[in-house]
């Protein structure tokens, strides 16, 4: 039976009233129901705005919560007393991811907002090479507490191996130990990590903890997996983070949001909102 709007509750109310403008939004942008002139358009940037509300909050997080920098320091200091814990005399490593793991890039997302820009290589490889990102809170001190253990480091990243020279002098100007060619292993051929990883192990370390901000980090295979697949292989090696895998606050990009729908990066900012906005879930 269908409800009468009047007689429903005020946050009832609220969340009818919400769907409703959000499946006119999405009618608008994607049917041919709506106006022909104005509304389209109108629909678009209230739903494009909406994307950049959706990333702002989040870089605003990031840049400024004290609760940010707790969760890192809360990584790192888990990381020492794995470290304090392991067996003696044997040639260990950490591997570290880079971005939003030891370098902190909020200023080139935040540069998007004001740009009205998406993620693009050429102006990724313009910020890489000003060298001018910060480090993550705490990864720093937890680098030379390594150092100062005996154990090796070794940076894996994606990041194309154009701005290898200039990703090594950002680390090197941070004071980042071990920044040096074959410590820091980039992007040549493929975004999979696992032959990088494997040749620190062929080169006789074994790998104590692997450090990044995204499960992929930590295993390749699961890039394709969906978010509930993720995080079913999330509560399947609980045991593990905090101990030899330590993961770092990420809350503005990561393959999470790739996922959300199938070729989600290939979608206007307009349709990625809604996707997102369809996801959410409500108590009622
Ligand atoms: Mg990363």
């Amino acid at each position: 039976m269908r409800k009468n709007l009047l007689r429903l509750l005020p946050a009832e109310r609220s969340a009818v009233f919400r769907r409703f403008i959000y499946g006119c939004l999405a009618a608008a942008v994607f049917t041919s129901c709506a106006p022909k002139t104005g509304g389209q358009g109108a629909a678009r940037r209230v739903l494009e705005n909406q994307g950049q509300r959706d990333m702002a909050m989040a870089i605003l997080w990031q840049q400024h919560s004290g609760e940010y920098a707790a969760l890192c320091y809360q990584a790192f200091n888990a990381g020492r007393a794995y470290v304090q814990e392991a067996e003696a005399g044997v040639k260990y490593a950490v591997i570290f991811d880079i971005d939003e793991t030891v370098l902190d890039n909020s200023p080139y997302d935040a540069y998007l907002i004001y740009e009205n820009a998406a993620f693009d290589e050429k102006s990724w490889e313009e910020w890489c090479n000003a060298e001018s990102a910060e480090a993550v809170p705490g990864a720093l001190e937890f680098c030379a507490f390594l150092v100062k253990n005996d154990i090796e480091i070794f940076y894996i990243s994606n990041r194309p191996e154009s701005v290898l020279v200039s990703t090594m002098n950002n680390l090197n100007m941070l004071g980042f130990p071990n920044a040096r060619a074959g410590r820091v292993l980039l992007k040549t051929d493929t975004s999979d990590k696992t032959p990088r990883v494997k040749s620190v192990r062929e080169a006789g370390y074994t790998i104590l903890i692997s450090a990044g901000d995204n499960l992929d980090d930590f295993d390749s295979s699961i890039r394709k997996y969906n978010n509930a697949a993720r995080r079913d292989w999330a509560a399947e090696n609980a045991e593990t983070f905090g101990q030899h895998r330590l993961i770092l606050p990420n809350p503005v990009y990561g393959t999470f949001e790739s996922v959300f729908i199938e070729n989600y990066h290939s979608k206007s900012h307009a349709e990625r909102a809604v996707a997102r906005l369809n996801l959410l879930k409500s108590w009622k």
